[in-house]
């Protein structure tokens, strides 16, 4: 049983600077398995960053376009209990003899080879026979080979091949992996809620799904599948402990007040004048979405105003940002400034 998970593919895999090395060596591999040179393939980089998809991703894709090649997948734990069984069985060779058979061998986390003497002894020779015979492998690795505190006969045959490393995603593929992970699960996030929620996911891919999922889940009770910034706002204080650590009303109200070119304190006047409320409504919802102030204190914020007042400024901000794209617009630059005054 190869155990490949075919919901790990090339094609939902989203391309950045910060993986195009590694999947394009990846994507070489699978398309030349018999290529010596990148054999081993070794996928090095911290966790959450695409190392076990891009190594299923071979595995799936050869399997498609190599049928009659067995592909095995494997974790190191996994190889290591599979070896310790079979000493206890006196079934060793059978098991080695086994791997030596397939065509492909991935093997998953080989940092975890780190003080098992025996393991690596025994993948020390299977990894001899496997390239003997131009069978591909790769692997993948929490940090690079030379960190590998490991046999020096084995790490240096890891470095026979070639290595590709994964770096943490720019804000910008973090994106579009979420919009492309939101668009699988069938939810809408519209793009300034999608950059709220990635400007403070930055560098794990597995915590921004573990967003996307709770996202999934509170959107049904509430809002169709819409998912807007106070929702996301809720989630992410799961996740991360200094979400908008810096972001003072004061902070947001000099912001606007300069986005719309306002005295500061005509925010907090009795003006009525349309420009200058729709400013003030707009400070209002900002400060609800990035601060933790009640109703009742930001109406105090803004000249004494009473809570039910921010309420219908808040409300009156969301219909605005659903119906109207220049204030939307507005919103998405204001947040940005917002956020780039932070800290
Ligand atoms: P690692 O093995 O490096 O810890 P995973 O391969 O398990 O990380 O990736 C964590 C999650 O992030 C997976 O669900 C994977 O599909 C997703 N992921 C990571 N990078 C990307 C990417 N570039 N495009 C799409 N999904 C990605
Ligand atoms: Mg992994």
């Amino acid at each position: 049983e190869s155990n490949l998970d075919g919901k790990y593919t090339f094609e939902n895999f989203i391309e950045g600077d910060c993986n195009s090395l590694a999947r394009n060596a990846a994507k070489a591999v699978s398309d030349n398995p018999n290529n010596t040179a990148f054999n081993p393939l070794v996928i090095h980089g911290p966790v959450g960053l695409g190392k076990t998809h891009l190594l299923k991703a071979v595995g799936n894709r050869i399997t498609e376009k190599f049928p009659h090649k067995s592909v095995l997948y494997v974790t190191t734990d996994q190889f290591t209990n599979q070896l310790v069984t079979s000493i206890g069985s006196n079934t060793t060779n059978e098991l080695v003899n086994w791997y030596q058979n397939v065509d492909v061998l991935l093997v998953d986390d080989i940092q975890q080879l780190i003080k098992r003497k025996k393991t690596q002894d025994v993948f020390f020779n299977l990894f001899n026979v496997l390239r003997q015979h131009n069978k591909a492998i790769v692997m993948t690795c929490d940090r690079p080979i030379i960190e590998l505190d490991i046999e020096e006969r084995l790490r240096s045959r890891f470095q026979w091949g070639l290595t590709a490393d994964l770096s943490a995603p720019a804000l910008e593929t973090r994106m579009a992996i979420l919009a492309s992970k939101a668009n699988a699960n069938e939810v809408l996030i519209a793009p300034p809620v999608m950059e709220f929620i990635c400007y403070h996911i930055q560098n794990n891919i597995r915590q921004l799904e573990g967003v996307l999922n709770n996202l999934v889940l509170h959107s049904g009770v509430n809002n169709g599948k819409q998912i807007d910034l106070e929702l996301a706002r809720q989630v992410l204080k799961n996740f991360v402990t200094e979400i908008n650590r810096e972001v003072t009303p004061e902070v947001i109200q000099r912001t606007v007040a300069e986005y719309y070119n306002l005295d500061v304190e005509k925010l907090a006047s009795a003006t009525r004048r349309r420009h200058v409320v729709l400013a003030r409504q707009i400070s209002m919802f900002l400060v609800k979405q990035f601060t933790d102030e009640s109703l009742k204190a930001i109406g105090r914020l803004f000249g004494g105003r009473d809570h039910s007042t921010v309420l219908y400024s808040i409300k009156t901000v969301r219909d605005l940002i659903e119906t109207n794209d220049e204030i939307k617009n507005d919103l998405a630059d204001l947040e940005r400034r917002i956020r780039a005054g932070q800290g």
